[in-house]
């Protein structure tokens, strides 16, 4: 039970600024970044040092005191909101925000959990390296919630996800006992990886404290090109087209509908389309330019070359000629959630199909779900070339936020999307993971091989079910 005892004994173990119990301070980390999910906790946990958390687990555990690890709190699913019955303490990694080594030999930064995604690039670019990974929510995005929903974002085709960036993870387990696992060991077959178990675990396993991040050379040259093309197969296309050109600096390819970037140019000031002609899909594309002698001409010289041959769909191009032209069209892609936003109630879902079932698979779920759901409009952006787009149903028109079109809406349409998903193979979460949001849909649509496995791993780390409760995991009565 949480009392004001025991939160007292909690401010023993953090000191006045470890114990948040004002109601003011508590308010707007009850809430998930969407507003669709709202909490209830008496007080946020603030630790500044892993011995801190490891003794707020170690109380914890002998409470049997539910915690729910928080870092920027822009978790997509709900995966950081606290259970509604005000029965889970916050455990906020926000103190613990110090890069405690940057090595330029090595090309690695070793992290503490709370250091916000936009620090880490800035102090990497200051040593001279860059941190490849990068999402739109990076001025609040934590290394801790980073690793613990395995992001992806823009940079995935070249970079991987952070599974791939995360060479070491320090930790502490429910019990409150270390894992010290930092350093970045190339070989090591010691039996079953654990941090490859708290990569993407979403707080359920543990805190993970910090993390050795691998850095790679600074981009010196970029080129960005906006291309519109005749459908989703001339964006992959094109984009096989421009790796057998570039090979691997190909760094970045984003594909969008074009009702997509319509909203972006209805809602958002300042926005305009960077090509003359209308085109039913667009692409943006970034090529690291650092290892090219002539830069941005061979990448023009490419375009018109792949023109003249023909053979795939484009319908208009334009390659950005300074930065800011650059950030303008990636401000294009980027606002786009926030465009749909402010237009009206829209369900999100973040999926992944085999690369190469993508187009076809974008343009019939369109199709399937508007016609099943009249007024509905449909359609898809994101990484085509990771085989992860957001696939997005909007409410009919003029339906306001607010009005419950979601609550009385989503489940059905969850439902039919996601069965569809699965049927062609595919996964209900490629980026954001479960949370609270997708657990009772992971439970219906998962193997009993899969729900098993999941389920004892979770009870061997945390057989109390003091971390994250609620999230991921399906219930008992979710398959
Ligand atoms: C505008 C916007 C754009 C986004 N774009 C992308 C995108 O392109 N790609 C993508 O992958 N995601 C994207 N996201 C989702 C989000 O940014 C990521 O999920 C991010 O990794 C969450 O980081 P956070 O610090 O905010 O974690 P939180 O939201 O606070 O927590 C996320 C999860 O991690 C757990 N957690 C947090 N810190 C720790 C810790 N130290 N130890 C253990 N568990 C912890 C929480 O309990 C929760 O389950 C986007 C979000 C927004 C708002």
């Amino acid at each position: 039970m949480i009392d004001t005892a025991l939160l007292e004994a909690f401010g023993k173990l953090l000191g006045p600024k470890g114990v948040i119990t004002d109601r003011d301070s508590i308010t707007p980390w009850l809430t998930d970044w969407r507003g669709r999910f709202h909490g209830q906790s008496p007080a946020i946990l603030a630790p500044a040092t892993t011995a801190e958390v490891a003794s707020v687990l170690r109380l914890a555990h002998e409470r049997r005191i539910a915690l729910v690890p928080q870092g920027g709190n822009t978790s997509m699913v709900g995966g950081a909101t606290p259970p509604a019955d005000g029965n889970a303490l916050i455990l906020s990694l926000r103190r613990m925000n110090r890069i405690r080594s940057i090595s330029t030999d090595a090309n690695q930064a070793v992290c503490e959990a709370g250091v916000i995604l936009s620090t880490l690039h800035d102090a990497a670019a200051a040593a001279g390296r860059r941190f490849p990974l990068s999402l739109a929510a990076r001025g609040s995005a934590t290394i801790g919630g980073l690793v613990s929903t395995n992001a992806g974002g823009t940079q995935v085709l070249r970079h991987g996800t952070m599974r791939g960036l995360v060479e070491g993870i320090e930790a502490v387990l429910p019990d409150g006992s270390i894992f010290d696992g930092l350093a970045p060991l190339k070989k090591d077959n010691r039996g079953y990886d654990l941090r490859h178990l708290l990569i993407g675990a979403e707080g359920t396993l543990g805190v993970v404290t910090a993390a050795t991040l691998t850095l790679v050379p600074p981009i010196t040259g970029r080129a960005t090109v906006w291309v519109g093309v005749g459908g989703p197969q001339d964006a992959l296309a094109l984009l096989r087209w421009l790796q057998r050109r570039f090979g691997s600096i190909v760094e970045g390819f984003e594909v969008m509908a074009d009702d997509c970037v319509g909203h972006v140019l209805d809602h958002i000031p300042g926005t305009r389309l960077p090509i003359a002609t209308p085109a039913p899909w667009h692409t943006l594309i970034e090529i690291d330019l650092s290892a090219l002698d002539d830069g941005q001409a061979a990448v023009e010289a490419a375009l018109a070359t792949m023109l003249a041959e023909g053979g795939i769909g484009i319908i208009d191009a334009a390659v950005a000629q300074n930065e800011n032209q650059a950030e303008a069209f990636w401000r294009l892609r980027e606002s786009i959630s926030e465009a749909e936003r402010a237009r009206g109630p829209t369900l999100q879902f973040d999926i992944s199909v085999p690369v190469d079932a993508m187009p076809d698979f974008m343009t019939a779920i369109a199709a399937e779900a508007t016609g099943r759901f009249p007024g509905t409009t449909a359609s898809s952006f994101g990484h085509l070339g990771d085989g992860n787009v957001h696939f997005h149903v909007r409410a009919p028109a003029g339906t306001a936020d607010g009005s419950g079109w979601i609550a009385a809406n989503g489940e059905e349409i969850a439902r039919f999307v996601n069965d569809r998903l699965v049927a062609r193979g595919g996964s209900i979460s490629a980026e954001h993971g479960i949370g609270q949001m997708k657990r009772a849909e992971l439970g219906r649509l998962s193997s009993p091989a899969r729900l098993a496995a999941l389920r004892a791993i979770k009870t061997a780390f945390d057989p109390d079910g003091i971390m994250n409760p609620g999230k991921l995991i399906p219930l008992a009565s979710e398959g």
